[in-house]
């Protein structure tokens, strides 16, 4: 059997992620051995008196910095191997708005890869620069807006990434066509409909009930080609 692919996420609130053991793609991938997802307590290896892990910015200013040394002693003391070792053997995620922007490209990529990852959730001000330049192996985002903590976008980027690996979808065709998937140019995907046919007299396109398999593969791409049109573009808005 394959070793699974080893997700920690570090965090001051590791409770808050056990969202991630209910959700059906992480959980079907972590029951098949394809995943194993950890929460980490940032606090556990704090060298500070009441496990301090953050305090005031040098230069003034408002919020509190998550220090260096707390990051560095919960990896060190988790892994029990030095930082410097640790970026050569996982890949390290600090997760700041500032940073690339994560999105199915770079699942794709790590699904394929899936090389050990720990993922670091930052809270307040966010963490001391050091961590950034000597600590992490690099920064993701997960889009143009500032949470209140990392917590959130680690578990965007672990059910993203999850449900990508063989087996933790119910049917693994549903990734083939989906949004953003190749067999749609990276488009939008196109509609869905289900029972009942009519609904406050809002029907269904008849071609869908027709059988005529190449006729609906063919109004498919064209609807998923109008919804793609009709999607702003990022560059001008
Ligand atoms: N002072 C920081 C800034 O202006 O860039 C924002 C800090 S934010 C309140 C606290 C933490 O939330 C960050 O350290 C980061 O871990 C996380 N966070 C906030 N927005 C994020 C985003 N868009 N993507 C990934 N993580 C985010």
């Amino acid at each position: 059997m394959s070793i699974p692919w080893s997700i920690d996420v570090f965090t001051l609130f590791p409770h808050w992620l056990s969202w991630l053991e209910e959700v059906r793609p992480i959980r079907n991938a972590t029951e098949d051995g394809l995943l194993d997802v950890r929460a980490l307590d940032l606090r556990e290896h704090s060298p500070l008196k009441h496990r301090q892990v953050d305090d005031t910015p040098y230069g003034g200013g408002a919020g509190m910095v998550l220090r260096v040394d707390v990051v560095a002693a919960a990896l060190e003391g988790h892994y029990g191997t030095s930082v410097e070792q640790l970026r050569e053997r996982r890949r390290v995620v600090l997760l700041t708005p500032a940073g690339p922007q994560f999105d199915d490209a770079m699942a794709n990529r790590w699904a394929e890869e899936q090389q050990p990852t720990t993922i670091l959730c930052g809270r307040y001000e966010g963490f001391d620069h050091r961590v950034h330049e000597h600590v992490a192996t690099e920064e993701v985002s997960i889009g143009p807006y500032v949470l209140s903590g990392g917590e959130t976008a680690a578990m965007t980027i672990i059910d993203t990434v999850a449900r990508k690996l063989p087996g933790a979808l119910g049917n693994h065709e549903s990734l083939v066509d989906e949004t953003f998937s190749d067999a749609l140019d990276g488009g939008s995907e196109y509609p869905h409909y289900t029972r009942p046919a009519e609904f406050r007299g809002w029907t269904v396109p008849e071609i869908l009930s027709s059988g005529n398999h190449a006729a609906i593969a063919a109004w498919r791409r064209e609807q998923s080609q109008r919804r793609t049109a009709a999607q702003p573009d990022p560059e001008t808005t």
